[in-house]
């Protein structure tokens, strides 16, 4: 885990402006599909229009994945960049 990349997607999360939400989204439904993909009691409270990754974080980096998707960051397994 880059922690650079994930302060960077947070802030895009926050922001919602680096990374093009449609390519968020795009990564959003990998990351749903993905047994990978686990759901974090701290991160419940994190709400995001891109359900599929609500609470969510992956468990190979234990990135959020509000955070990640939104990020420069990439998919550990390459099911996206
Ligand atoms: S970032 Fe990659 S490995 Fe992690 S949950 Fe998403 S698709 Fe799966």
């Amino acid at each position: 885990m880059n922690i650079s990349k994930i302060l960077s997607g947070w802030k895009n999360y926050l922001a919602k402006a680096e990374v093009p939400e449609t390519l968020a989204k795009q990564r959003a439904a990998h990351c749903a599909a993905c047994p990978h993909a686990k759901h974090g009691k701290l991160l419940a409270f994190i709400k995001d229009n891109l359900t599929q990754v609500e609470g969510a974080y992956c468990n190979l980096c234990k990135c959020p994945l509000s955070a990640k998707v939104r990020s420069t960051d990439v998919c550990p397994i390459n099911k996206w960049q």
